[in-house]
This record gives C-alpha cells, structure tokens and sequence, in this order.
C-alpha cells in the first residue's frame, strides 16, 4: 500500500507532483485557492478537499507548492498540524525556511523543506535528471523517501531547515552567471556573419570543459592555498582582461556583464594576490 499524500498547490508545478503520484499509485488529496485547476485531477484518481484544513486532516504526509512563502503561512495558518509530517516545496531564502520550520514545529508537526531542481516537464521522468534539495527533519526524510523520490530525485543536505534553499540559490546562482557569459558571447557574434547554431555546440562544450575546474576552487577554499600548483595567475590573467574589453568595444558589445567580475580580480591583483587563480575572488564577495 502506498503511502497517501496530501497537496496543497496546483500550479505548473504542483499539477506535475500530483500527476506522478497518482501515476505511481500514491492515494492523493488535493486542494487549489482556484478550484478549476483541480478538476482535471479529480477525474485522474485524486480526492479534492473544500479547504486547507480538510486536506490537512485527509493525510499524515502534507505537501505544499505554493507561490511563495508568504501564501504557505496564509494557507497553513487555518490548518490543525498537530503530528503531520509537513514538506514544504515552495520557493523561498534560506531565513524564510528556518522561519518557517519554526512556526511548523510550534504547532506540532515535523518540517522537511525542499528547493526544486527541475521544471514541470522534468518531474516523474527519472531520466530527465531532475531533483529536490531536502533539509530539516532528517526522521521525516527517512520516514517518506520512497514517496518523495516518485516526483524527482532526492538530496538531503542536512537538518537546517535553511540549507536546501541555499543550495538550490547556490546552484542557481551559478546558472545565472553562466548564462550571463553565454550572453556576451553570442552578442560578440551577433553582427558578424557566424551561425549562433555553430557557435552553440563550441560554447556548450567549453562551459562542460571549464566546469570541474568547481572542484580545484573547493580544494582551495579548504587549505586556504590558493597559489599551488597554479597554471593560469591572476596577474597574468589581469593582463588579459583589456583585450576582453576591446573586443567587446570593437564589436559594439557593451562591457556590462563582464565588467564587474574583471573589477573584483583588478581589486584582488592590487591586494596582493597576483599569483593566485580566481578563488581569492570569492573572498572579496563574502563580508
Ligand atoms: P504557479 O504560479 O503555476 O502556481 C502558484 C500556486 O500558488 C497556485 O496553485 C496558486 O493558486 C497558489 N497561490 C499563490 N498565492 C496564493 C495564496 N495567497 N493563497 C493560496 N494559494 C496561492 O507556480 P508553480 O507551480 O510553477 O510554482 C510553485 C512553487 O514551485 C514556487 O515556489 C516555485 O518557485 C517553485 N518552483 C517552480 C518551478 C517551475 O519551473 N515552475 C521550478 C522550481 C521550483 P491559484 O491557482 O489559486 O492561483
């Protein structure tokens, strides 16, 4: 017998939840604020609940993607929670989810918070690699892995309820900054007669071929050296940003997302750690 579930949230990405649950036979409730977007569930196996708080009751396993942390409160806040097992997947900062964990364990229930990594296509599809960020209550992880692990992968990353949230930015964030590179270069290529298709394939395996070097910085960062073994300076590296810079001029290519990365390698060069690679930079960022 699977485990049942409660859902609270229908949205593009608590619809995907609920469909692989009930494609996997997990029993389901769900509630919406929009009852029409429970319609079509309900004529795929799951129960609808009138409110929140009859949901709530429906299951000991109580799952919320909502918009934002702020709807979380405003649909819990009527609900008796007393010995649920509460997994929050809503987006929010790491403060919102300890927060939120706190008001969660004042009334009674265990907080297990999750930071999604995929889109509504990628859940209840293994192959598409896609996986949720857990933290908080490890007992409750233990408890349901089985039924979390239908929707998406799972990664527990430790008991502050804070962690999954930071993580999931953590990892976005670098996402952000790589597309933010991706941008410069096809805009260094934009009036020029190449193919964006033909340059996709390069820059793809570049970034792929760049990437471990995450491995070499996290070294670094441990042993606080960042001057061993260092194939590419920072002086040297310095030295180079100009010809960055001329070429985005010369292309008609504003500077601006470059920029700011060269400003904090220029600040690091000139306090000192020229023979260094990048990681000094990191330092610079953390106050
Ligand atoms: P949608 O905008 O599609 O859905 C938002 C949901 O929140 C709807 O069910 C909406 O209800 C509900 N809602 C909003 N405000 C309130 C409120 N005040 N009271 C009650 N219900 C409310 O968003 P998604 O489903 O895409 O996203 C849900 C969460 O999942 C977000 O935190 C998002 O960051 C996260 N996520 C989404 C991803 C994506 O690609 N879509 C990827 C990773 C994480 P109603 O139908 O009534 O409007």
């Amino acid at each position: 017998e699977k485990t049942p579930v409660t859902l609270l949230g229908l949205g593009a990405m608590g619809t995907a939840l609920a469909r692989a649950w009930l494609a996997a036979g997990h029993p389901l409730t769900v509630w919406n604020r929009t009852p029409a977007r429970a319609a079509a569930l309900a004529t795929e196996g799951a129960r609808v609940a009138d409110t929140p708080a009859a949901a709530v009751a429906a299951n000991g396993l109580v799952v919320v993607c909502l918009l934002d942390d702020a709807s979380v409160a405003e649909v819990l806040s009527g609900t008796d929670l007393a010995d649920r097992d509460l997994v929050d997947l809503t987006t929010g900062t790491p403060a919102e989810a300890r927060a939120r964990a706190r008001w969660v364990r004042e009334r009674g229930a265990r907080y297990l918070d999750g930071g999604i990594m995929a889109v509504p296509p990628m859940i209840g599809v293994p192959q598409a690699g896609g996986y949720v960020f857990y933290s908080g209550s490890h007992e409750l992880f233990e408890r349901h892995r089985e039924t979390l692990a239908v929707p998406a992968g799972t990664t527990y990353v430790g008991e502050d309820a804070g962690f999954a949230a930071l993580h999931d930015v953590a990892l976005l964030s670098a996402m952000y900054g790589m597309f933010a590179g991706a941008a410069h270069a096809f805009a260094l290529i934009r009036k020029e007669d190449i193919d964006p298709a033909a340059l996709a394939p390069l820059l793809a395996d570049w970034l792929v071929a760049m990437a471990p070097a995450v491995h070499q910085t996290a070294d670094r960062l441990r042993s606080g050296d960042y001057t061993k073994n260092v194939v590419s300076h920072l002086a040297m590296q310095v030295a180079g940003t100009p010809t960055f810079l001329r070429t985005a001029e010369q292309q008609g290519v504003s500077p601006e997302l470059l920029s700011p990365y060269f400003e904090l390698m220029r600040r690091r060069l000139a306090e000192g750690g020229g023979a260094e690679d990048l990681t000094g930079v990191i330092d610079l960022l953390v106050h």
